[in-house]
């Protein structure tokens, strides 16, 4: 089966690799029938977090069952379903209090050993082991790239506000409107959220968080710290959103939140970087980060997916083949896509 491997950074390629096979009893196997490229693609697509050469990329993704060991009970062969981009055990200290993403056993597709050691799903097929918590069956009414989003993108967007406790009323900034950032929008709005200021440089980006109904603030030409003291009485914002995975990103959070706000880096980070504390301590905030619970939040993402609560479509911009690789990671790297939904 051909699969988008990785050789270098900035190097990617089209290969034939095996296909899966049924390894465990609770494992499945899916024909992919849409994958999505990245941000988190990209920090391996750069080098900055490292896999090995020939490891099949790719997290997102949406297919059809073909095959199921007997322990599999929640979906069977000819299902639609989606994946969520880590798999869980269900068993272990953390599953068992409902931090499925810090499972002992996790393993995160296409992210190499260190990781789990689990192929990507940029390929024609997928192994997905501990099935009955990595997929679910995608409701009739939503289309495989909207569903793409809930193992992902959305789910990661959703967690950063469920993080940050945001409630009805609340003001909240997000830095960054990638497909996270922006979903981070969508989700605050959703949760009652007002105003929810949208920070970032492009200008499609700032129009389409202004069409979610955020306050779209441009980093550069405007003054974010302004911006925000105006639209909050001076206080600041009650949650604030690294939606980036930059330590620029996460010192503006800690200056736009209000005392006794919150602060949730949701953006990756793969190395040591450094935080003014003396401020994150004068204003009492509480600072979260981590990836996200998407295993925890996905039957509640697909149930907003399905009401349109949340609508990620105006985010899919591109649509390519697996075999443009090469030129799907090159569009992203230079960040002509919001999403890039590859199809077999
Ligand atoms: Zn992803
Ligand atoms: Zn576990």
């Amino acid at each position: 089966m051909r699969a988008i491997t990785f050789q270098a950074p900035g190097q990617v390629q089209v290969e034939d690799r095996p296909e899966p096979e049924l390894e465990s009893a609770d494992a499945a196997i899916v024909r992919i029938e849409a994958s999505g490229v990245c941000g988190a693609d990209l920090h391996i697509y750069h080098g900055r977090v490292k896999i090995e050469p020939g490891f099949t990329l790719g997290h997102e993704f949406v297919g059809t069952v073909t095959a199921a060991g007997e322990e599999v009970t929640r979906v069977k062969a000819g299902d639609r379903v989606l994946g969520c981009f880590h798999t869980a055990c269900g068993t272990c200290f953390f599953c068992l209090r409902g931090a499925y993403h810090e499972c002992d056993a996790k393993r995160t597709f296409g992210h190499g050993a260190n990781m789990g050691a689990l192929q990507g799903t940029q390929a024609e097929q997928a192994l997905v082991p501990a099935a009955n918590l990595t997929l679910r069956p995608v409701p009739q009414s939503i289309s495989d790239e909207v569903a793409l989003f809930a193992g992902d993108v959305m789910g990661t967007g959703y967690h950063a506000i469920n993080d940050g406790q945001v409630k009805p009323g609340d003001s909240v900034a997000v830095l960054g409107l990638g497909p996270v950032g922006l979903c981070a929008v969508q989700a605050a709005i959703a949760a009652g959220a007002g105003p929810v200021v949208a920070i970032d440089t492009v200008e499609d980006r700032l129009d389409m968080a202004r069409q979610f109904g955020a306050v779209p603030v441009h980093l550069t030409e405007q003054s974010p710290r302004d911006a925000v003291k105006e639209a909050t009485a001076g206080r600041g914002v009650d949650v604030a959103v690294d939606a980036v995975g930059h330590p620029d990103a996460l010192e503006l959070g800690i200056r736009l939140a209000r005392k006794a706000g919150t602060v949730v880096a949701i953006g990756v980070y793969a190395e040591r970087c450094e935080v003014h504390m003396g401020l994150v301590w004068i204003k009492g905030l509480a600072v979260k980060a981590g990836p996200a619970n998407v295993i925890g939040h996905v039957d509640r993402i697909l149930a907003m997916l399905e009401a349109g609560t949340l609508d990620p479509t105006p985010l899919v911009s591109r649509h390519m083949s697996l075999d443009d690789a090469v030129e799907a990671y090159a569009v992203y790297d230079r960040r002509e896509a919001l999403k890039i939904v590859l199809t077999p």
